[in-house]
């Protein structure tokens, strides 16, 4: 891995640039930008690949169309010793992804980051995609979760560590 100082909010335009177009007319994919700096220390490729993977997920669970919105915010996170994985405090980067699509069942959402885990048919998902999205996030030192109601939609919500410029 190729870890350098990231700023989150690149990575997310990055994104709905690169989807913006082909992610179908019947979607809207929006950007909140921070004001703030959000920079993570993370290799950039796979950064864009979390995005990927919960931007297509998200256009997946949207068949009749919805929004898809991105954003990152700082957020001081306190001391939790309940908060599984334990999570150092400090401050972190939260990224969020939010969809208006079909929402995720409780006993989905369970085995949600189980690889090979997957609800779509056989040639359009391989059930690899959150598995990954895990590793990473994990890998860098952070965690993952997500809050869901069905018919009304999900967010996928990620902490990572903030950089600053001196490290
Ligand atoms: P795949 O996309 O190949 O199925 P993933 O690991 O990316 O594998 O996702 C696993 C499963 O999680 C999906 O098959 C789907 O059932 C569910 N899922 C993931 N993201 C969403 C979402 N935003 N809305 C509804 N269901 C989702
Ligand atoms: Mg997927």
């Amino acid at each position: 891995a190729n870890a350098e100082l990231i700023d989150l909010n690149a990575v997310i335009e990055e994104t709905r640039v690169l989807l913006g177009r082909s992610i179908g007319a019947h979607i809207e994919l929006v950007a909140h930008l921070a004001e703030e700096p959000v920079t993570v220390w993370a290799d950039r490729s796979r950064m864009e690949q979390i995005l990927l993977n919960l931007v297509i997920n998200a256009r997946d669970a949207m068949p009749d169309g919805g929004v898809i919105a991105m954003e990152a915010d700082p957020l001081d996170v306190p001391d939790d010793p309940a908060r599984q994985p334990p999570l150092p405090a400090g401050p972190y980067v939260r990224l969020r992804v939010t969809d208006t699509g079909t929402g995720i069942p409780p006993d989905v959402a369970e085995h949600i980051f189980e690889p090979f885990f997957t609800t779509k048919a056989e040639q359009h998902g391989t059930g690899l995609g959150l598995a990954t999205v895990y590793g990473i996030v994990t890998d860098a030192g952070g965690s993952i979760s997500l809050t869901s109601e069905v018919g009304v939609g999900t967010t996928f919500q990620i902490l990572l560590p903030l950089a600053t410029s001196d490290e």
